[in-house]
């Protein structure tokens, strides 16, 4: 199938579903191309237009959060580094840039650090509420005709674990799931998906931007 068929397609497929999951992995990590990353939110939000949809993102550079996607149908498990939170977890509280003054923990005086996983205390409280919503969301799709797009999640550990495996999992369960996994390098389908999944090798982030 050439390219415009294979987006014709999945458009046809997103405006029939019932409900959109997607699934970012590392190829959307904006800091080397954040312009282009920027684009691709910017079509995957006009894509996700008026549908019932969930994103689960295992980046931690916060510009999703900045694209017209909306943000409460958001969830990003391994932090953002926009927000920050004390070194130590002394406290649970996370604070956004510039909210605690001087960049320091008020409660014990330590020097702010993004809140991610990259943290050696890493407090989840960040983006648990968020996590809340995308589970309730997700049990909600249980019997219903769910697209799924997971776009650009290799083998990294976290996109293994929150992204590639959860999302083939559901597609597994759900009789009426269907899953695009585009990808650069990793676009290959287990056998147990074969007929429910299409794999696209291109990178997530380029394919998305060349949707019209
Ligand atoms: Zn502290």
């Amino acid at each position: 199938m050439d390219q415009r068929t294979i987006m014709e397609e999945l458009k046809v497929r997103i405006s029939g579903a019932d409900a959109v999951l997607v699934g970012l992995g590392l190829e959307w990590n904006g800091k080397d191309h954040r312009e282009a990353v920027r684009e691709a939110y910017e079509k995957l939000a006009g894509l996700l237009e008026g549908k019932d949809y969930f994103v689960l993102t295992v980046c931690t550079d916060g510009e999703i959060f900045s694209s017209s996607l909306d943000s409460e149908k958001i969830t990003a498990p391994c932090g953002n580094q926009h927000w920050y939170q004390c070194p130590d977890a002394c406290t649970k509280d996370i604070w956004e840039e510039g909210e605690a003054p001087g960049g320091v923990c008020p409660h014990c005086g330590k020097v702010l650090i993004p809140n991610t996983v990259e943290a050696e205390h890493y407090i989840e409280e960040g983006y648990l509420p968020s996590w809340g919503r995308y589970t309730t969301w997700l049990s909600r799709t249980l019997n219903r005709n769910l697209e799924v797009l997971e776009l650009g999640a290799g083998f990294h550990g976290l996109e293994l674990k929150l992204v590639r495996w959860p999302l083939e999992k559901t597609v597994f369960f759900n009789k009426k799931a269907h899953m695009y996994r585009i990808n650069g390098a990793f676009s290959q389908i287990s056998a147990e998906l074969e007929g429910k999944a299409e794999p696209v090798a291109q990178n997530s982030v380029e394919f998305v931007r060349k949707l019209c």
